[in-house]
């Protein structure tokens, strides 16, 4: 491991000021993702400074929607009684990631920043561009079954892990910072970049920029969160899907659908969700939208799976949020009913 000096942040102002002055300083908030990447020497800061201490723990109304801390830990944000009632498939991502352990420590902020899981990303014998520009990408030509099928470049091919992240962007949240240069609120859709040729980028923050809360817009809809993944438990999301949607009586209003796993970034499907918009909710009419959604999908040697696996997915988590088909929700992790309260846990052999 790099060796690094520890600080703890006195308030927001002098931590912002702190890591934004010194470009091989690092914020550190719960550790669970950045402490493992210092101890594999893919992070090698000089300076960590902690920010868990700030009061960055409230969860509240903000106009009409609900205001997340940056500090808020993903436990208290998946059994908020006003998340699981507002924003189910918020909570349902969460559960969906991790462990209880894990999620007990990881934050609001930390958690739609963590780093791809892209083991060529991890390996610091391997060309990754991510991880050092220019060195190339060996994932390109190496076992790629669990990258990217959509907004690649030849320069990475890595996905975004975070459960959380894809549900954050069905619900278009908004990031709300403070930076050197002052306070930007960026919608969550523009948050997370696409790797281009700089894919060491992850976000648009800036040096030393510190997340302060993540705010959720007003909804009144149904949310939903189901994942694909090779164990019940514990593993990251092959292909996942959040669907926000609006009904208009027996017709669907508007519809939001992100998908995870498959992208550098939660991968939000306009033509898909614009397809949706004035009609009566079907299995049939699924299907063509899940269709239209992957039909631009570029597949890797190893990863043509993702499509059909893809579909079938948003097809099930479709049923399931407009009612066609129970709630089952994605193994091993609590679901809401659609009264709104957690109403129970998947058994794993479900
Ligand atoms: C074994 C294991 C399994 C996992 N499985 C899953 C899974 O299935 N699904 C899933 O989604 N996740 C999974 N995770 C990842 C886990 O969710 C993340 O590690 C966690 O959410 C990171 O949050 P943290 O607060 O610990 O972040 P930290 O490790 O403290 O920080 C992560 C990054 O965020 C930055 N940061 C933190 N707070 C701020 C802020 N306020 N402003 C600006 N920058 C900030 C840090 O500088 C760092 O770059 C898993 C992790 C492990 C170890």
């Amino acid at each position: 491991m790099h060796p690094f000096q520890y600080e703890r942040a006195r308030n927001a102002k002098n931590a912002v000021s702190t890591v934004a002055q010194n470009p091989t300083a690092t914020f550190i908030a719960g550790g669970t993702s950045h402490v493992d990447l210092m101890k594999e020497n893919v992070h090698r800061p000089d300076l960590v400074v902690d920010i868990s201490g700030l009061p960055l723990q409230s969860i509240g109304g903000h106009d009409g929607g609900i205001r997340i801390g940056a500090n808020v830990s993903n436990t208290q944000v998946a059994y908020h009684p006003d998340i699981v009632a507002r924003y189910p498939g918020l909570s349902e991502a969460i559960l969906a990631g991790a462990s209880a352990q894990i999620r007990n420590m990881a934050t609001t902020a930390g958690n739609p920043l963590q780093r791809t899981r892209c083991p060529y990303f991890r390996d610091t014998t391997q060309a990754c561009n991510k991880r050092e520009p220019g060195t190339g990408c060996a994932a390109l030509t190496g076992i790629n079954r669990v990258h990217a099928i959509f907004g690649a470049s030849e320069a990475c091919v890595a996905t975004h892990p975070s459960d959380m992240a894809v549900a954050l962007s069905a619900l278009d949240a908004i990031v709300q910072t403070r930076g050197p240069r002052g306070n930007r609120s960026i919608p969550f859709t523009d948050f997370h970049r696409l790797p281009g040729n700089m894919p060491q980028l992850d976000t648009v923050l800036q040096q030393g920029e510190l997340i302060t809360s993540i705010d959720l817009p007003a909804f009144s809809g149904r949310s939903h969160y189901l994942k694909a993944r090779d164990r019940a438990s514990y593993a990251f999301a092959l292909v996942s899907c959040a669907i926000a949607l609006e009904m208009n009586g027996g017709t669907i209003r508007r519809a939001r659908i992100a998908l995870g796993g498959v992208a550098h970034k939660p991968w939000r499907t306009p033509e898909a969700e614009a397809m949706l918009v004035g009609k009566t909710p079907s299995e049939v009419l699924f299907r063509d939208v899940a269709r239209a959604a992957f039909a631009h999908a570029k597949p890797l040697e190893h990863n043509a799976y993702k499509v059909p696996l893809g579909q079938n997915l948003m097809v099930r988590a479709l049923m399931e949020t407009s009612g066609l088909l129970p709630l089952q929700g994605t193994p091993g992790t609590a679901f809401a009913s659609s009264a709104g309260s957690v109403a129970g846990i998947i058994p794993l052999s479900a």
